[in-house]
């Protein structure tokens, strides 16, 4: 069984693609774009918009509501812990003679870790 989502920029009927032309003779429109929809048990946005170009226009003309589907009023946080390495390293620097030259520094390298939250 195939499943089918008409794209659901409210606009995407607008947009003229021959892809979009239907009817006959005098009678032709420009219709949404039909999507076929591969795997149901997971969706995709593409299951929804038939390209960036429909999905943009629809975020950008319901923003609000999206937002609204997920208020958030504060900031979260995930706790970290970080740790500084120095190594060697090396830049290049240009010399008189046109050339490069490798000069070595000692570098400071940050890594952010995750921290085990589980048991606090
Ligand atoms: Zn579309």
């Amino acid at each position: 069984m195939s499943d089918y989502n008409w794209c659901h920029n409210p606009d995407c009927h607008k947009i003229q693609t021959q892809s979009r032309i239907r009817g006959s003779g005098d009678n032709k429109v420009l219709r949404t774009v039909k999507i076929k929809v591969y795997q149901p048990e997971t969706p995709h946005i593409y299951d929804f918009f038939c390209n960036q170009n429909c999905l943009h226009q629809f975020l950008r003309k319901f923003c609000r509501e999206i937002a609204n589907i997920r208020p958030v009023k504060q900031p979260s946080e995930t706790p970290i812990k970080i740790e500084k390495t120095k190594e060697e390293s090396y830049r290049y620097r240009h010399n008189d003679n046109g050339a490069y030259e490798r000069v070595p520094y000692i570098a400071t390298r940050t890594t952010i870790n995750s921290v085990d939250n589980d048991n606090g």
